[in-house]
């Protein structure tokens, strides 16, 4: 039987991630209600705009049950506004978060650098997990990871600097994997 991966669909680009799910052969369900989140074999958290999400996921209660279930060890995928959410410290300006990852994230980091927009990861970053095909990377106003943990592995990097990192179960990245063609992010989080 083929796994289910629940979406978060409260904010943001939740479609792309459930088309593109739903492309590597997975069932899909879009997480509205609180008991959309029982039975998952997997979860994503899409971009968006992360304060909105949160105050989103408080109201309505997703907060603690995302919270423990990520922290159970469920295959988690977070993209872009997702890992802000993830990371321990967030800045620029400073918001709450889940605080899984042992990282520190600015918001809109990139400055008057390009924060959107198209490229490769850096192939010899990528190629123990994904071999010699680069990883595409798109960026929609990114965030930017300003250091990593020792628990924390680093999975991508662009121009030296981490664009995708894992620890234990949750794999976070600061681009779309979802709009893209390459679907080789999905397919690793979730097996
Ligand atoms: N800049 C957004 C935020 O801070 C994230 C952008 C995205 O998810 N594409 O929440």
């Amino acid at each position: 039987m083929s796994k289910t991966i629940g979406v978060l669909a409260l904010q943001g680009g939740y479609q792309a991630h459930l088309k593109a799910l739903d492309t590597c052969g997975y069932k899909t369900l879009a997480v509205r209600e609180i008991s959309d989140l029982r039975n998952l074999d997997g979860l994503v958290l899409p971009g968006g705009e992360s304060t909105t999400q949160i105050k989103l996921m408080k109201r309505f209660g997703h907060w603690s049950v995302i919270d423990e279930l990520v922290r159970s060890g469920c295959p988690t995928l977070a993209t872009c506004a997702g890992l802000i959410l993830a990371a321990s410290h967030v800045t620029q300006p400073s918001q709450v978060s889940f605080g899984w990852l042992d990282m520190d994230v600015t918001r809109n980091g990139w400055g008057r650098q390009v924060h959107s927009g198209e490229g490769l990861a850096d192939l010899e970053s990528t190629r123990p997990h994904f071999g010699d095909d680069p990883l595409k990377l798109l960026f929609i106003r990114a965030p930017r990871i300003q250091r990593v943990g020792q628990r924390v592995d680093v999975l991508a990097m662009t121009n030296g600097e981490a664009v995708m990192v894992r620890q234990g179960a949750l794999i976070a990245a600061s681009f779309h994997p979802e709009l893209t063609d390459d679907l080789r992010v999905h397919r690793l989080t979730f097996g």
